[in-house]
């Protein structure tokens, strides 16, 4: 299965995205998509157990929060988000080192502007994913 050309998140989602980064900066923050195929139904926050400002890790029990709360809805957790609280919504080396493949990732960068972006691990690399406002 190929990585779906685009992803449908509602504009109230992203705005909520923006107001985490403010929010947690200048650490990243982080959490979890949830929603089925190419629409991300909710973002569920997470805690950011890394240890380093520039880095972000879900807490565990956070993730099998979030994985209850979308079987519950039968949804399923299709990705994560985290924030780059002095940067683009570009991939890091470390972003890329720990992703995992079928996951939806979104990065919201703070600098120069606040953007939020879709990225999916093909072969090794992200390639973007364009993000459809609904
Ligand atoms: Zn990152």
């Amino acid at each position: 299965m190929g990585a779906a050309p685009e992803v449908e998140i509602a504009g109230a989602l992203l705005d909520t995205l923006v107001r985490r980064a403010r929010e947690a900066a200048p650490r990243e923050c982080c959490g979890l998509l949830i929603g089925t195929g190419p629409r991300v139904a909710s973002v569920v926050a997470a805690r950011n157990v890394a240890t380093a400002d520039s880095r972000y890790e879900v807490a565990p029990e956070d993730h099998f929060a979030a994985l209850r709360a979308a079987r519950a809805e039968g949804l399923a957790v299709i990705g994560a988000y985290h924030s780059h609280p002095s940067s683009a919504p570009v991939p890091s080396p470390t972003d890329l080192a720990d992703a995992v493949a079928e996951f939806l990732y979104l990065i919201v960068g703070l600098v120069p502007a606040a953007e939020v972006r879709a990225w999916h691990l093909v072969d090794g690399n992200f390639v973007p994913v364009g993000l459809v406002r609904t």
